[in-house]
Parts: C-alpha cells; structure tokens; sequence
C-alpha cells in the first residue's frame, strides 16, 4: 500500500479545486438558461387601449416601430406597449394565456407597467386596470 505524503495531496488540490469550480460554475449555466426560456416577472400592473384617439391622441393606429397597429392586428400579432428599460422592444410574453408582442410605448407606460392593446375601446373599459399580474417572457 502506498503510503501519501502530504505533498501528494497538495499535487492534487489545484485540480480539485479546478473541477468543483467547473461544476459550480455549469450548474450556474444551466441555471440561467433555463430562466432565459421561462422568465416569470412579478407585480406588474396591467392597462388596456384601443387603437383609436381616445387611447393614443395624435398618435393613434400607430406604434413606436413605426408601423400601424393594423399591420400587426392583420398579422394576428397581440402588440402591448411596455416600458422599454423593463420589457425591452421585441420582446414576446405570456399574459393570460394570450402572447404578446412588446412593440410601443407610451408616456404614462413607466415602470412595471403594461398597456395591452385591445380591437375596441369597449373592451379596454370591460378590462380596466389590473394589479400585482405576473407575466411569463420569452426569448
Ligand atoms: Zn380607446
């Protein structure tokens, strides 16, 4: 039998060292990964609008793209607009089952805050304002 000295131990700790870093630093990964695919966000507060004067002022049936709402509505595309530092432009999320596009903003839109866009003003007021709704992104 052999007989370790406490060098050989020495020898080997860098490597050890090594291998559970590389573990943690996996299991972070995959971690992180996973939340990129299904990322919940919390509390938010949630608004409707119509794609008329009466939601958007001078700037109704357009979006910040630059594009009407009618090309994304054509589309079949549920647009809202968010708070761009929060839920950047682009990004696509779950709210009540339904998927939406993030692609305009507004100027009451601040913060963890989501105005939905909605056919008619009608169901804008049917949906009113919603409290502490969690959305789910996805990338
Ligand atoms: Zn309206």
């Amino acid at each position: 039998m052999k007989n370790f000295k406490f060098t050989d131990h020495l020898f080997f700790l860098p490597f050890m060292i090594a291998l559970l870093i590389l573990l943690v630093v996996k299991g972070a990964a995959v971690k992180s990964s996973w939340l990129i695919e299904k990322e919940n966000l919390r509390d938010f507060t949630m608004t409707a609008y119509c794609p008329g004067p009466c939601c958007n002022g001078p700037w109704a049936y357009k979006t910040a793209t630059g594009k009407n709402m009618g090309y994304y509505i054509g589309k079949g595309i549920h647009i809202a607009a968010t708070d761009p530092t929060v839920i950047p432009r682009g990004t696509r999320f779950v709210y009540q089952g339904k998927e939406y596009l993030a692609v305009d903003v507004g100027s009451a839109i601040k913060g963890r805050r989501i105005d939905l866009l909605f056919f008619s003003h009608a169901e804008t007021e049917r949906f009113g304002i919603k409290h502490h709704q969690d959305v789910k992104i996805l990338r």
